[in-house]
């Protein structure tokens, strides 16, 4: 009965909504334009490198993960649609930087170097850089990575730590860490450096073939990257991040993906 009075009700709103269109053909035609630039113009496009879970990843069409939904719930506070420019990582900073994007948000660690180039938000989440190994592995500390070959991501902060402490020569790098891991599998490296979510996430696709290392490697806090001087920008989305973290939004965000 309920559904029945509410469907009559939704086509008295329909043909009503005819009527006034009827009355206003013309200046309908101008608004509807203004409402098609305005709905362009209101789109925010994030640029993120889907390979990374649970922070940014593919399901069949779809993008998931803390990222995805989190820029979704930005968007829906600032009342913008947001897209997703799914891109190689260490095409994000370039990205924004052009203006084709209108923010990175990849998990992305916020280090002085990536301050030259693009201003970043307040932090959202930390991380450490996890040492992920075959399970057979004889390597027990960080120092023993030394001599080794060691696999991360291209342009990642595992890449510039590792090509720090030991060595260009030793380090294998890969446009998405899933193939470093396929790498050691196949017993071509010894170890692979990467975020500690998203390694615990890969070991736990096959934990007979892969362990982690006790030690964590370095710490880092993740934030959105935005177009250096867009402060406007920059201002609201620091908003929604405040507004998130003061009401556990966020934590039940995180909290869906990593247990
Ligand atoms: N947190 C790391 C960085 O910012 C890795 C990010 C990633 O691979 N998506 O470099």
């Amino acid at each position: 009965m309920k559904k029945l009075l509410s469907i009559s009700l939704s086509l008295m709103m329909i043909l009503s909504l005819f009527a006034c269109g009827n009355k206003t053909t013309s200046s309908n035609t101008n608004a509807n334009t203004n409402v098609n630039a305005n709905t362009q113009a209101k789109k925010l496009i994030m640029c993120t490198n889907a390979e990374f879970p649970p922070y940014e990843y593919k399901d069949g069409g779809d993008f998931k993960g803390i990222d995805i939904e989190v820029a979704k719930l930005i968007g829906q506070k600032l009342g913008q649609e947001v897209e997703v420019l799914d891109i190689a990582f260490d095409s994000l900073i370039p990205t924004v930087m052009s203006g084709k994007a209108d923010f990175a948000m990849a998990g992305m660690t916020v280090t002085e170097d990536r301050k030259e180039n693009v201003d970043f938000s307040h932090t959202y989440q930390t991380a450490v850089q996890a040492v992920a190994l075959p399970a057979n592995s004889t390597i027990a500390t960080i120092d023993d990575l030394n001599g080794k070959k060691i696999g991360v991501q291209q342009g990642t902060t595992g890449d510039i730590y590792c090509s720090g402490d030991y060595g260009n020569e030793n380090i294998e790098r890969y446009p998405k860490i899933l193939d470093g891991f396929q790498a050691m599998k196949a017993g071509k490296i010894d170890a692979c450096v990467v975020d500690d979510q998203v390694a615990k996430t890969i070991v736990a696709t096959e934990p007979s073939l892969y362990k982690l290392l006790d030690t964590a490697y370095a710490e880092e806090e993740y934030a959105i990257a935005v177009k250096k001087g867009n402060t406007e920008l920059l201002d609201k989305i620091n908003k929604v991040i405040d507004e998130l973290k003061a009401s556990g939004e966020l934590k039940t965000i995180v909290d869906k993906y990593i247990k």
